[in-house]
């Protein structure tokens, strides 16, 4: 990781709640506290989630159609790339799947090459309760940490790690990918794509319609594993496979089912043009933004000055946005993007993740 715990730079800003850091890029993400500042008291506990939509009825996909259960394949008969959507990579994140669901009983189909839908962890989506809704994100593991070629290669040690193995075959041969995903905490809809000049690329088209035009953000991996979008098939250099999470907004509210339905879509309608280059493919996408920093809460009293949104940006560098024990926690430039603001943060968590704009 990256840090800016270099020391601050002479010239002071004068701003709000400023760190008294200089304009260049000198600015500490952590400094020991200066003076008392106001801080918001916020839940030790998570606050009650409301569920807005209903978990979708996937009865009619459980047994697959391909030899896989829960992947969906729809061939075009024509040549043409093999692209994969993927929903419920983690269980208590329906809104892809309720997407995907819809538009499958529509009709889709790819207009060359090959469809797969796959609802990944479906054992741990079938055990949501809407009274503990964040219980299901997975049983055992987070599937979405597990796509290392070190842990696939191993005997499965859990139920996500038997059905990363079983899905693997779809994964590498995968050209494009579709990863859906939704977030806790209310929060601007974002794509997360490797940092490969081709997944940047694909991030860029599906970001190029109006109502899909969110920030593409590339980051600095997950401590925790490689996700599915880092699989060896989409990172590897040389190579072809392109890969996109979207973080489609708040897991249960409808306006996430809607937005992942029109990403889906655009995802599939426009595949067979990047992979013939027919159409001209976009360049960087307009709005990308790159994470410099992973902020973890070092203390149980972490608290942010005010309930931001994810998405949320500090105009100005040396902005104080939590306080940490005795430390303050300041953005290090101008412009700082506030990535998915975990409201309720523990000890030990990440609290939230700072992104540059390129
Ligand atoms: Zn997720």
């Amino acid at each position: 990781m990256r840090t800016h715990d270099r020391p601050a730079g002479a010239a002071g800003l004068s701003g709000f709640m400023s760190c008294g850091a200089s304009p260049r890029d000198h600015h500490p993400v952590r400094r020991r506290r200066q003076r008392l500042l106001p801080s918001l008291a916020l839940p030790r506990r998570l606050p009650d989630f409301p569920v807005l939509i209903e978990p979708p009825d996937l009865s009619a996909w459980r047994a697959g159609n391909n030899g896989i259960p829960g992947v969906i394949e729809r061939d075009s008969g024509r040549p043409g790339p093999e692209i994969t959507v993927v929903a419920l990579t983690h269980g208590n994140e329906f809104a892809g799947a309720a997407a995907a669901d819809r538009l499958l009983r529509d009709g889709l189909s790819p207009l060359c090459g090959i469809l797969r839908v796959v609802f990944a962890n479906m054992a741990a989506f079938e055990r949501f309760d809407r009274r503990q809704p964040t219980a299901s994100r997975f049983i055992a593991e987070d599937l979405n940490r597990v796509w290392s070629h070190d842990r696939l290669s191993h005997p499965p040690s859990s139920p996500e790690m038997a059905r990363a193995i079983e899905l693997l075959p779809i994964i590498e041969r995968s050209d494009f990918l579709l990863d859906l995903h939704s977030m806790l905490w209310e929060s601007s809809p974002l794509f997360i794509s490797p940092q490969t000049e081709r997944s940047i690329t694909l991030a860029g088209l599906l970001s190029s319609q109006a109502d899909t035009q969110f920030l593409t953000l590339t980051d600095l991996g997950h401590v925790g594993g490689s996700r599915l979008i880092e699989h060896q098939r989409f990172i590897a250099q040389p190579g072809s496979g392109r890969s996109v999470l979207l973080e489609a907004g708040q897991h249960w509210r409808p306006e996430t089912v809607e937005i992942s339905a029109r990403v889906i879509r655009h995802f599939v309608e426009n595949a067979c043009f990047v992979h013939w280059g027919t159409r001209g493919e976009p360049g960087i996408a307009a709005r990308q933004a790159v994470v410099t920093d992973n902020v973890v809460a070092r203390s149980a009293s972490f608290g942010f000055v005010s309930p931001f949104r994810g998405g949320h940006v500090i105009e100005k560098a040396g902005t104080v946005i939590a306080l940490d024990g005795d430390d303050e926690i300041c953005t290090p430039y101008d412009h700082c993007v506030l990535i998915m603001p975990n409201l309720c943060v523990r000890r030990g968590q990440l609290a939230v993740r700072l992104a540059r704009r390129l």
